[in-house]
């Protein structure tokens, strides 16, 4: 038993220094797990330190207190779901003021755990249920399911121990006795879950997030080449028919040589917003390249891809770019393809489109140009 009691505060405190350490340059809910644990363990900690029973009681219940605070902290904080950090503190403080009242007023075992025990699942439960919901990925659902045991551990236990079991009234028993023994099993046991699905979790997001750096271009906020791709490709086949435009800026040397490189970038997100204003929320858009966008549109007629593609040519050419710091008009070409039924992915429809361009920029610029497999069809200005 003795050596058991400073297993689980060692374990914690490894745990605590893990996440502090993931925590230190990465995500903010690691730091908030190893506050959890740091505290978990201070909780298991107070017991055996030569203190009086009531201050041991107080000491240990103030470190669960911040701890479970800390582990809704990172539930939250890891689902990115509003803080609630008033109302929680004001928790917090409410339940230690009532800890306080039946560790010194009436010196009872029972109630101070009732009141302990309902208070920490209380603390971890009420963000889990906000949370719940935002868990989509594996690792995600298993944090928010061991979060769940963990919470309902507390309650069958108390209610065990509490109500059928029955707890020795006086706190210098708390120690010795069946609860404390099994509170140890279960807590050793589950924190490690809790530890293993957090890390689990918080490993994930990061991937996720590198992954998602690693697809998008950071001048425009669009995707970039690779993440084109890797958007573009569980969309094939494409079924009911897509469109490909591959939109070009016309001279786009020039307005860098003109007007700086400074100039040109503003351009360059200037265009993205355009895309993004114009296309419909079904296009995958992205910056291929330099001054090249692809776009990629499922379910779209010939007719409707070259609609949008003149309003893009439009809004282009009519923008006063001059907040850009460049004096001029700023044009560019599009061309344009649909995906035929009987191709199995956009690759032949991507390449018809690029020839589509280069014919738009050797028929004079500032044009929308439409490859059938065979040929190409300059699409005029639309009505
Ligand atoms: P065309 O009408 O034939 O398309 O002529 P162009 O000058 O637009 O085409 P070209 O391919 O000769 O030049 C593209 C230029 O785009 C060259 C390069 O310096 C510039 N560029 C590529 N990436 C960026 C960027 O991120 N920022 C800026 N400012 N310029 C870029
Ligand atoms: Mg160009
Ligand atoms: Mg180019």
């Amino acid at each position: 038993m003795d050596h058991f009691a400073f297993l689980l505060p060692s374990t914690m405190i490894l745990f605590a220094i893990t996440f502090l350490a993931v925590g230190w340059s990465g995500p903010k809910s690691a730091r908030a797990w190893g506050l959890a644990f740091l505290f978990g363990a201070l909780g298991f900690i107070a017991p055996i330190l030569p203190l009086p029973f009531a201050l041991q009681s107080l000491l240990a219940n103030a470190a669960f207190l911040v701890s479970f605070y800390c582990y809704g902290d990172a539930l939250l904080l890891h689902f990115r779901a509003p803080r609630m950090i008033a109302p929680r503190i004001i928790f917090a403080l409410l339940a230690y003021a009532m800890v306080i009242v039946a560790v010194e007023g009436f010196a009872s075992l029972p109630l101070e755990l009732t009141v302990a025990d309902i208070s920490v699942a209380i603390l971890l439960g009420v963000p889990l249920a906000s949370v719940i919901w935002r868990a989509h990925t594996l690792p995600d659902r298993v944090l928010v399911a061991v979060a769940g045991i963990v919470v309902l551990d507390i309650i069958v236990r108390l209610f065990i121990f509490n109500v059928l079991v029955g707890i020795s009234p006086a706190l210098s028993d708390f120690a010795a006795s069946s609860y404390a023994y099994y509170n140890q099993v279960a807590v050793g046991v589950l924190s490690v879950g809790f530890a293993l699905a957090a890390m689990g979790s918080i490993v994930s997001q990061m991937l996720a997030g590198y992954r998602s750096a690693a697809e998008r271009d950071p001048l425009t906020g669009l995707l970039n080449r690779r993440g084109f791709d890797a958007v573009a490709a569980p969309m094939t086949p494409m079924g009911q028919g897509a469109a490909i435009l591959l939109v070009d800026v016309d001279r786009f040397k020039l307005i860098n040589d003109d007007f700086g490189h400074e100039a040109g970038d503003l351009v360059l997100a200037g265009l993205a917003d355009i895309l993004r204003s114009i296309l419909p929320g079904t296009a995958v858009i992205s910056r291929f390249g330099g001054e090249e966008f692809a776009v990629l549109i499922p379910r779209l007629s010939m007719a409707e891809a070259g609609a949008l593609a003149h309003g893009i040519r439009l809004a282009c050419s009519e923008r006063d770019w001059r907040l850009c710091g460049v004096d001029r008009l700023v044009t560019l070409c599009v061309g344009v393809s649909l995906v035929l039924s009987e191709e199995p992915n956009w690759k032949a429809a991507f390449k018809r489109a690029d020839s589509a361009l280069y014919a738009a920029k050797d028929d004079g610029r500032d044009r929308v140009m439409f490859a059938k497999p065979d040929a190409y069809l300059a699409i005029e200005r639309a009505a």
